[in-house]
């Protein structure tokens, strides 16, 4: 992309209220049937429209045809069985009731094929899809069957990879791993998460993404935000790992984190998906406090690697404001764009 400073969402939008109810995260669907998907469809229109109006240079689904960003993909996968429930902690944060892995897990059909073939007729700019993460997946299911972390992620991995080689052909220019699991199990992301991702990645044509975030703004992510101290350095982690590793982009959380900037130059080479725009505040950022952000990572990044960015999906935020937040970085990362290379005349 030739755009210095070219913009993107991380992942969710809201949905509109006759499709699932606003302001609430995993709601369920208010139609079914033909009118469910088309009511997706309608409703993945109307985020590109959003997205292209704003001016972001990336554009994404906004997860419309999505019910939850982990569970909708393993619901489509066999092996694992949604009746049986047991309760676990998901990311050593929140308990949920989860499904039960109860034998070989396999993907017998394309899960986001077809939604993602739908966008691509939708705009001819550069279209990203999000997937959860191999990490991610495991720790939002009960196993039963492989009674190992690790070797449910490498069967999750191939399972992603196959997924993501078809959305490459379907026309997918970027295609993004979810992995918050990397902010929380440290060592299993050096002893085989950021492996297990590049599996999922590998042999892809398309930019590959790891996005690495603090949540949704939802009650059970900040009160583990207020236990992490004045200085978020969980990236210090897992950065010097995915500086070395196959994945082209890390997107991270910036904005309004007590993530210190300089952690930045750890992925030094790679490029930043740089979360300029707060996810869990209804507060509207204005142009000036995204330009200052992405002046300061630009310390740590080069501009060409740069893609200023929000800091995590906004689906629970009221529909307005989401608009708003799209507009901010847009208008944000046009000021920081005019200063390193003015407009000429
Ligand atoms: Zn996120």
């Amino acid at each position: 992309m030739t755009t210095l400073l070219p913009t993107s969402i991380v992942g969710s939008l809201p949905k509109p209220s006759w499709l699932a109810q606003p302001e609430t995260l995993w709601s369920p669907w208010k139609l079914e049937g033909d009118a469910l998907t088309e009511g997706k469809q309608d409703a993945l229109r109307i985020a590109v429209h959003e997205q292209r109006r704003a001016g972001i240079h990336v554009i994404s689904d906004g997860e419309q045809t999505r019910q939850h960003f982990v569970t909708t993909f393993i619901e489509h996968l066999s092996g694992v069985d949604f009746e049986q429930r047991e309760t676990v902690r998901i990311r050593n944060r929140y308990d949920a009731s989860v499904p039960t892995v109860v034998g070989a897990v396999g993907r017998e059909k394309p899960v986001f094929v077809d939604d993602a073939a739908f966008l691509r007729t939708q705009t001819d700019q550069p279209i990203k899809w999000a997937l959860p993460g191999p990490m991610t997946m495991i720790d939002t299911l009960y196993d039963r069957h492989y009674k190992s972390r690790e070797k449910l992620a490498w069967e999750f991995a191939t399972i992603l990879n196959q997924e993501a080689r078809e959305l490459e052909a379907a026309g997918v220019d970027i295609i993004q791993f979810d992995e918050p699991a990397f902010n929380v199990f440290f060592d299993d992301v050096r002893d085989w998460g950021v492996a297990t991702l590049e599996r999922a990645a590998e042999g892809l044509r398309a930019e590959t993404v790891v996005h690495i975030c603090y949540g949704y703004g939802i009650k059970a992510n900040t009160d583990w935000k207020a236990t992490l101290g004045s200085e978020w350095r969980q990236y210090e982690q897992t950065f010097p790992l995915l500086q070395r590793s196959a994945i082209d982009v890390v997107s991270l959380e910036s904005h309004h984190s007590h993530v210190p900037m300089e952690l930045v130059e750890l992925i030094r080479g790679k490029k930043v998906m740089l979360g300029a725009i707060d996810v869990a505040s209804t507060m509207i950022e204005t142009p000036e406090e995204v330009a200052d952000t992405i002046r300061k990572a630009l310390a740590y990044v080069d501009a060409g690697d740069l893609v200023p960015s929000t800091n995590c999906g906004m689906a629970p935020l009221p529909r307005d404001v989401a608009l708003g937040k799209l507009a901010a970085l847009s208008a944000g990362a046009r000021i920081v764009r005019d200063e390193l290379d003015p407009p000429a005349g």
